[in-house]
């Protein structure tokens, strides 16, 4: 039980570590997971099945705290298998806006920008097969034809004037699976396991519960499993549990805000104020619409069309996304009785660079807690997030109107036609805005030596602790323009090069 590289999390970023430090024979190397293993589950392997994986013994399934605005009902959908949300996600493959990583730079995180990660997302690209869903259903062709119709142009996503112009545009999305099979880390890297290397001990239905930290030397010798196995970190531990568990874990070892430990009766090793802050997500609202026709089937899984728009003057990119999904996205609405149709389509728009922060905490010092999440979506002081909320549901109405669309609508289900003025979308947004399960920035990474709340530095290593990384979306410093788990892979693959050069 004692390895060279511990990574406690096999998700998305996890099982890319892993799997990358175990290519040198020379060093041992144990995953950590929670979950089981999702090989030969076809539930998880297929795309079109990833709605029917929420709520199940895959699922962390978490609460929130009661929300000022937006729904306090949210589920925090988060996996809890091999794979992590690589292998239950809707498999929408981004590789974002230049500007956005070349902001991670400015604020500290040198050697991210967009230049310097693109051979990484070329190294996630060897192994992940990414595909564009092709143009043959007609309704998605219908949302095309009308973003077009108000001068929105079509472009190709991940294309080269997409990264490096990023402005108003509309289009297909690229997603990574194979067929209908999706190519999540696990799949793509770690399978078939019975192949994988003999350095690499996969330990799966095992959850760390704690790291063993020598105060002295301020290094990680160990981890505790639930198990209550003591593993053996040799040279360095790596924390891959997501935007949730990773900072958990950190405060169940004493690494986070003293005040907060004290108040979990945890002693503290190290007094770190960012563990567990500038909590970031994309917060999503619904417009449902009746269709006037049965749905056509979709090409791979119901949400294969998107667009973004400036929607503010202050704004230099696009500040707005839409998701357009072939069937009511209903889960939320639900609850507030709106009412819901069998041939109905959707478009979910969301503010892509939100200004509101929420944060993570412990509700005890006792593992088996679930993290207390707060979201605090919709709270900036300078109501940028409701600006562009509100901004959303009205640009989702003007495509409505155009003729491809307009021929496939009966009726608007939810919010409703009666609501109009931006007082009334506002008491929508704020009652119904959920998330789009896109959780970061917990434990930021910036210039750990001005900036306080800096958790990691730029080699993704734990400011105070000498061999101790993360790799996940806990490390973003700001949030990206699009879906984040092509950029958590890069991650991964950064991080295990990073340490191989060590
Ligand atoms: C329903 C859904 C749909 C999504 N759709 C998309 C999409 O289409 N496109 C996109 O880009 N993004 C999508 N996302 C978001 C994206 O999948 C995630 O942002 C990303 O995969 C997170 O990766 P991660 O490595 O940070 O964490 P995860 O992939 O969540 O990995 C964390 C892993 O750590 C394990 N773990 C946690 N705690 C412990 C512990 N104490 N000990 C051991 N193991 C532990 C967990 O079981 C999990 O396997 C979606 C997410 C969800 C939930």
């Amino acid at each position: 039980m004692s390895y060279d590289y511990v990574i406690c999390g096999g998700g998305t970023a996890g099982c890319i570590v892993a799997r990358r430090l175990a290519e040198n024979p020379n060093v041992t190397v144990c995953l950590i997971e929670a979950g089981p293993s999702d090989e030969g589950n076809d539930d998880v392997a297929n795309i079109r099945k990833w709605a029917s994986l929420l709520g199940t013994e895959l699922d962390y399934k978490y609460s929130i705290e009661k929300q000022l605005y937006g729904s306090s009902d949210i589920i925090h959908n988060r996996a809890k298998v091999l794979g992590g949300c690589s292998s239950i996600n809707v498999a929408i493959a981004f590789i974002p806006p230049a500007n956005d990583l070349d902001q991670w730079e400015q604020l500290g995180a040198q050697g991210w920008n967009s230049k310097a990660t693109r051979k990484y997302y070329n190294k996630v690209f060897e192994k992940v097969n990414l595909q564009t869903v092709p143009p043959l259903n007609p309704l998605n062709q219908a949302f095309i034809d009308s973003c077009t119709a108000v001068n929105i142009p079509q472009i190709e996503m991940n294309s080269d004037a997409f990264v490096n112009e990023f402005s108003d545009c509309c289009g297909y999305f690229q997603l990574n699976v194979s067929g209908l099979n999706r190519c999540s880390s696990s799949r793509s890297y770690l399978h078939p396991i019975s192949s994988l290397p003999s350095n690499l001990t996969i330990l799966t239905n095992t959850t760390t519960t704690k790291l063993i930290i020598d105060q002295e030397s301020m290094i990680v010798t160990g981890v505790l499993t639930n198990t209550n196995e003591n593993i053996k970190v040799m040279k360095e531990c790596i924390l891959s549990s997501g935007a949730f568990d990773t900072p958990k874990l950190l405060l169940l070892s004493g690494i986070g805000p003293v005040h907060h430990l004290q108040q979990m009766n945890i002693p503290c090793i190290l007094n770190l104020e960012g563990v567990g802050s500038n909590l970031m997500d994309h917060p999503e609202c619904v417009i449902i619409w009746e269709s006037n026709y049965p749905l056509p089937d979709p090409v791979i899984q119901r949400w294969e069309t998107a667009l973004f728009f400036k929607t503010q003057t202050y704004s230099t990119k696009p500040d707005l996304m839409f998701h357009f999904g072939i069937e009511a996205y209903d889960i939320e609405n639900n609850l507030f009785g709106y009412p819901s149709e069998k041939h109905a389509f959707s478009i979910a728009f969301n503010v892509n660079k939100a200004k509101s922060r929420g944060h993570v905490q412990l509700r005890s010092n006792n593992y088996l807690d679930p993290p207390q999440i707060d979201c605090r979506y919709l709270t900036d002081e300078q109501n940028h997030d409701k600006a562009v909320m509100i901004a959303g549901l009205k640009l989702a109405r003007k495509i409505i109107e155009q003729t491809p669309l307009q021929k496939w609508t009966k009726c608007e289900l939810s919010p409703g036609v009666q609501i109009q003025t931006d007082e009334e979308i506002w008491d929508y947004c704020r009652k119904a805005t959920t998330t789009l399960f896109h959780p970061a920035g917990t434990c930021k990474m910036g210039n750990v030596d001005n900036d306080n709340m800096a958790v990691v530095n730029s080699q993704l290593k734990v400011k105070g602790i000498k061999n101790l990384r993360i790799a996940d979306t806990s490390i973003f410093p700001t949030m990206i323009s699009v879906n984040p788990c092509i950029t958590c892979m890069m991650i991964g693959e950064k991080c295990a090069d990073m340490i191989k050069q060590d």
